[in-house]
């Protein structure tokens, strides 16, 4: 009944990374210590599945969390990749494919007609806010408990006691002045969203359209329409975070799909093809403020890295028309049913699976999760038992209750089954 992983070089490995890197990674969710193990090192990958250096093989479900939307090394991504390095990987100056990229981008986009591009979605989420600033000469921020827009210093902020408070610092070193200028409020909660809105005066509210930093939640019917509502009375600008959702939950990313627009939108993962690249962008004439053609700084040395901006358009140009996006969507709703099934044949209550085209999360819990509260209320001790199960069947699933498993175009039906045998016999090996 119990399956186990050979991890002898992983093991060694790690041991040697703890004396030179933090942890022992890059990042912390890599070392796996929300489930009780030690990280995995791996050594390649090829479509949707992951080889590690004790040769174990995986259905990959993480995908580098998020970019790999084609799953691993898709021969005209590295392609992509492989021209533009011989024609030099770095100029300082500008290229032909990142006016490409920004022209692709603004097609699928319904709110990005102009785009500033950065190496990661951090940089992106702090160079919009800034410019939400700027352009609104307010300083306060407006976010939800469990969203994630990278490791940006006011955005590292807790919820404050009592609702409509400012926020608390998420992490030593966060000065309290400064996570105090975010309001931090409950996911699908419209009364804190018009109790904050009441209360401050915002540069911003911003939201992951589709939260998938918490375990994914989506927005509960209508409440995205309240968020452009109450940032329009506000006098806020509403910013989406879709660095995940973007490119993935549908071609134009969650505002493509509900129509709801906001003034600025963080983009990144997917947008860089798994490159490092990220970008923000909005209407022309409020992205006019970033310098050089307006003064709001903002640059970056690898900004539209030509390796990047390659890798970004060949990812993108193969998700052009309805097919992708048609299939993405019916390997995440056989995964969805293949994992309910099998958690309702082992006789569990206690698991709910969230769904969006590309994303899924499987929660251990009574009920669904509609909020952070309701994702930490689940039992991650549990998760983490059935998690380090599925690892030893060969199925890498997210080591974390609080992210996403990313379906990809590359997962076909056999990894599908595969992976529900395993979750099956790791509901067994769990108990009731
Ligand atoms: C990953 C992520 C970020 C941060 O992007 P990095 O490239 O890791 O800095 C921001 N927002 C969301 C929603 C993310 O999932």
């Amino acid at each position: 009944m119990t399956a186990s992983l050979r991890d002898t070089r992983s093991a060694e490995h790690y041991e040697r990374a703890l004396a030179f890197l933090p942890g022992g990674v890059n990042s912390p969710v890599r070392a796996m210590r929300s489930i009780g193990r030690d990280p995995i090192f791996i050594d390649h990958a090829e479509g949707a599945e992951l080889i590690d250096i004790d040769h174990n093989r995986y259905v990959d479900w993480v995908c580098s969390w998020g970019p790999l939307i084609h799953g691993h090394a898709h021969p005209q991504i590295v392609d992509a990749i492989c021209d533009a390095a011989r024609r030099g990987t770095t100029f300082g100056a500008p290229t032909v494919a990142e006016v490409d990229l920004a022209e692709e981008v603004g097609r699928r986009m319904p709110g990005v007609q102009m785009l500033r591009m950065t190496s990661s979605g951090t940089e992106a989420s702090m160079s919009a806010i800034r410019l939400a600033r700027a352009a609104t000469g307010r300083t306060k921020l407006l976010k939800f408990a469990g969203a994630y827009h990278g490791h940006v210093d006011g955005l590292l902020a807790d919820a404050g006691s009592g609702l409509a408070t400012q926020g608390i610092p998420a992490s030593p070193g966060v000065p309290a002045e400064v996570a105090a200028s975010t309001i931090v409020i409950a996911w699908n909660d419209p009364a804190a969203l018009a109790e904050a809105a009441d209360a401050h005066e915002f540069a911003a509210i911003l939201a992951e359209p589709y939260p998938a930093n918490m375990g994914l939640v989506a927005p509960a019917v209508g409440f995205l329409e309240k968020l452009r509502e109450a940032a329009d009375a506000n006098g806020a600008l509403l910013i989406f975070d879709e660095v995940i959702s973007g490119f993935r939950v549908g071609p134009g990313g969650a505002q493509g799909l509900t129509g709801v627009v906001p003034d600025l939108t963080v983009m990144g993962k997917v947008i860089g093809g798994g490159l490092p690249a990220a970008a923000f962008g909005g209407p022309r004439e409020l992205m006019r403020h970033i310098a050089p053609a307006g003064d709001v700084y903002q640059a970056g040395t690898l900004s539209g890295n030509p390796l990047a901006v390659a890798a970004g358009l060949a990812s993108l140009k193969l998700l052009d028309g309805e097919p992708p996006y048609t299939r993405l969507a019916a390997t995440t709703a056989a995964l969805a049913t293949g994992l309910a099934g099998a958690a309702e044949a082992a006789g569990r209550e206690d698991v709910q699976v969230s769904t969006a085209t590309g994303l899924l999360t499987v929660f251990f819990s009574p009920s669904p999760v509609i909020d952070y509260a309701g994702a930490q209320a689940c039992d991650l001790d549990t998760y983490a038992a059935w998690c380090r199960g599925l690892l030893a069947r060969g199925v890498y699933a997210p080591a974390s209750q609080f992210e996403a498993w990313f379906p990809s175009l590359a997962h076909t039906r056999e990894h599908i089954d595969h992976t529900v045998a395993a979750a099956t016999a790791a509901f067994a090996e769990i108990g009731a």
